[in-house]
């Protein structure tokens, strides 16, 4: 390729163009156009350039060419914050775009997605959302015009559900493997397939540490390309012994810092937004005590629900001196693991780790999946430790005995695939024609019972017929970017007449929690709540807050405010809603209401719940606790539920554990619909015995009894 023929590349290999912040507008203007829009590069690209060329990353350009021309796949490994998913995004777009096809790289997280697509998007000039952007779930900010897009990996699963050569492509590059995300490691086995149609495909794999070696026995001999960036010493710090109340720890130790260390910022890793919160709420609150003397402290949070603008904060720099001469001011960032390796924020000197991350684990023997509080990896520690030696010397403070590292924590995290349900995923793979999952190339296959588990769910469902096929209900319930359990719910509430109403109840389950509770204002939150409650239970609740909400509430801030609502978990709630019922109008399902006002209104919508859900439902044992149907596990109504009474039959959303086992978004059914409306799944000569079985029983036969007797009055 000639300079001229893409002067955007020529100007990134160019030794005589300057680079850097104080480049003059005559020298600006004498220098290269960006393709894109025909005009100079602006001021802020020069000052960014800069501190692209220092990346390690950028110095490793030509080798990582020459790799990509001989070789389809590439391995590359390198230090986080090495720049390798800003740039090397970046070098295929120059290297391979000219073909006409799109780069895309793929994100476990969507604040990644996001974050790292804005940033890209003013790393080349260019308008965000145009030629560089990004897709989530249920969020396409995406152009025709788009050269290189982020995505979740999900998204990426969906696609290829799509487009089996994902023929938009000319190369993928799968970010952050090392993370093991069920959809990565779903990825890299169906890159292997696509490689083989796709011989013109590039496939970069990309990680912060891994196992190398693992990855490239499975890509059989792919080049690996390692990156090692400058870090320095950080020194580790461990507690005696291990702490009661990590949060109070971990609020303690920031404040001490912030009192007693050098200036340098501090990231913190929690593992949830309302922990996040609350520990931001009692460093500030403590902080301004200090008085003047201080130096000025902010505390910025990062979790994936948080809105875009917010998530930006934690680039800011630091607060400035009070005063000239004095010590500037410090930055302290609460995160999730996603500043783990997926977010590198620059400036930080001291990490505090309490040793925790919210994992997922499944039980498959009770079918119980669930996000807990666990310990993390050493591997994962060793991460959070060196985000503190990106600039200069750093301290980790870890709060826990270094016995506990050695002794107690697992060499890595396991990957994602062992330790979760499979239900849509194998939904998935079926889909992208993939029938045989025994055989399927999986770095990790996952456990039989999982597997079995899955393919059992699906066959409940309907989506498998009896040898594992899609059936043509499958087919549909994979168009939806939902569990099976919705998405079957969604469908076939059509033939119930309340595919509208199920359209939103679907739509608030898949959004965050949208009801607030701040703790200084508990009991006005909950009578508030009160105010949408429904006496069936908490789906209905959620289908009259959507409705207030599109009633009073849209674009009202002081409404949601009064009303204890989070305006953005409504207005995404009403965005998924949009894109959903978009699918379904494509997919031709009618969108149908019972009757407003008549009892039949809020009965049919019950009973479409079932329809879904059967197989998650608790029954009101004699002794007083629920057990949960046919796993027989003792559960607790979720105290946020709005039911007040305990109906004998509960159907429920979700499953927490903690340090009790909670059902969470719990509605009361009839048992006459569990046994008319999933009889496959009631089946009573095949159902452990218990006093659910008993009372379906008991059921069946007065059922009959009437039938019967309906029958002889007829007739007579
Ligand atoms: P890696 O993927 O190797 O961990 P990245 O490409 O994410 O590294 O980051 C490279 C550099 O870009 C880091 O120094 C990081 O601070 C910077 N960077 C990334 N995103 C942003 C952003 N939104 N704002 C400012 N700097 C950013
Ligand atoms: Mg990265």
């Amino acid at each position: 390729m000639t300079e001229t023929a893409n002067p955007y590349l020529a100007h990134l290999e160019s030794k005589t163009h300057k680079s850097g912040p104080k480049l003059s507008q005559t020298e600006i203007e004498a220098g290269p156009t960006n393709i894109y829009n025909g005009r100079p590069f602006s001021p802020k690209y020069y000052e960014i350039l800069a501190k692209r060329q220092a990346l390690p990353v950028f110095a490793r350009r030509d080798e990582f060419l020459s790799q990509l021309h001989s070789s389809q796949f590439i391995i590359l490994v390198g230090e986080t914050g090495s720049g390798k998913t800003t740039q090397i995004p970046q070098f295929l777009v120059h290297e391979l775009q000219p073909k006409g096809k799109m780069i895309g790289c793929t994100q476990p997280r969507r604040v990644a997605a996001m974050s790292v697509s804005r940033r890209v998007a003013e790393e080349m000039d260019v308008e965000y959302g145009q030629e560089v952007g990004y897709s989530i779930r249920f969020e396409d900010f995406t152009s025709p015009k788009t050269v290189l897009k982020y995505m979740t990996d999900g998204m990426l699963l969906r696609e290829a559900m799509a487009d089996p050569t994902l023929s938009k492509y000319s190369a993928i590059v799968l970010d952050e493997a090392h993370e093991r995300t069920v959809a990565t490691d779903i990825l890299m086995g169906l890159m292997k397939q696509v490689a083989q149609k796709r011989p013109d495909l590039k496939i970069v794999v990309m990680s912060a540490t891994l196992d190398a070696q693992k990855f490239q026995k499975y890509f059989e001999g792919a080049p690996l390309l390692m990156v090692s960036g400058r870090t320095f010493n950080v020194d580790i710090f461990y507690t005696p012994e291990p702490e009661k109340d990590y949060l109070e720890a971990a609020v303690r130790t920031a404040l001490h810092i912030h009192l007693e260390e050098e200036p340098g910022d501090v990231l913190l890793f929690l593992t949830g937004e309302e922990e996040i919160e609350e520990a931001c709420l009692r460093i500030r609150k403590e902080a301004s005590q200090f008085g003047r003397d201080v130096p000025e402290l902010r505390v910025v949070p990062l979790y994936s629900s948080l809105p875009p603008y917010m998530q930006q904060r934690i680039f800011e720099a630091a607060p400035p001196p009070r005063r000239p001469g004095d010590p500037p001011g410090r930055k302290i960032v609460v995160s999730t693991n996603i500043a783990e390796t997926s977010l590198t924020i620059d400036g930080i000197v001291y990490v505090i780790d309490p040793g925790f991350s919210k994992q997922k684990v499944y039980n498959p023997r009770v079918r119980v999946e669930s996000l807990l509080v666990s310990p993390i990896s050493k591997a994962s520690a060793q991460q959070r430790s060196g985000r503190a030696g990106r600039t200069r010397a750093g301290k980790c403070f870890r709060l826990y005995p270094e016995r506990v590292f050695h002794r107690d924590l697992q060499e890595q995290t396991y990957p994602e695939i062992l330790r979760c349900n499979l239900g849509a995923v194998v939904l998935e793979l079926k889909k992208l024609g993939i029938d045989d999952l025994v055989h399927f190339d999986f770095m990790d296959p996952p456990a039989p019972e999982t597997l079995m588990r899955a393919l059992e769910l699906l066959n409940y469902l309907g989506a498998l017929d009896d040898e594992g096929d899609l059936t043509q209900i499958g087919r549909r319930m994979g168009e939806f970017p939902l569990d099976p359990q919705l998405s079957k719910m969604l469908i076939a509430s059509a033939d119930y007449g309340c595919s509208n109403e199920m359209l939103t109840i679907v739509s608030m389950l898949s959004v965050q929690n949208c009801f607030v509770r701040p703790r200084d204002k508990q009991k006005a939150a909950d009578d508030a709540k009160r105010n949408f409650a429904h006496s069936d239970g908490d789906h209905l609740t959620l289908l009259n807050v959507f409705h207030a909400y599109k009633q009073d509430g849209e674009g009202n801030q002081d409404w949601c405010h009064k009303n204890f609502l989070n305006p953005r978990a409504l207005k995404s709630a009403d965005d998924v809603r949009t894109q959903l019922q978009r699918i379904m109008e494509r997919l031709k399902i009618s969108l149908v209401s019972p009757k407003f006002g008549t009892v039949a209104y809020y009965t049919q919508i019950r009973q479409a719940l079932v329809l879904g859900f059967f197989m998650q439902v608790a029954h009101l044992e004699r002794s007083g606790t629920y057990l949960t149907v046919k796993d027989n596990q003792i559960v607790r109504i979720h105290p946020s539920s709005v039911l007040d009474s305990t109906p004998e039959w509960v159907l429920y959303n979700e499953y927490v554990l903690t340090t009790q086992n909670f059902i969470r978004t719990v509605s009361s059914v009839r048992p006459e619909w569990l046994l008319e409306m999933a009889p496959h799944y009631y089946d009573l000569d095949r159902f452990p015995a218990c006093d659910a079985k008993r009372a379906l029983e008991a059921i069946k036969i007065r059922t009959a009894k009437e039938k019967y007797l309906a029958e002889k009055r007829r007739k007579l």
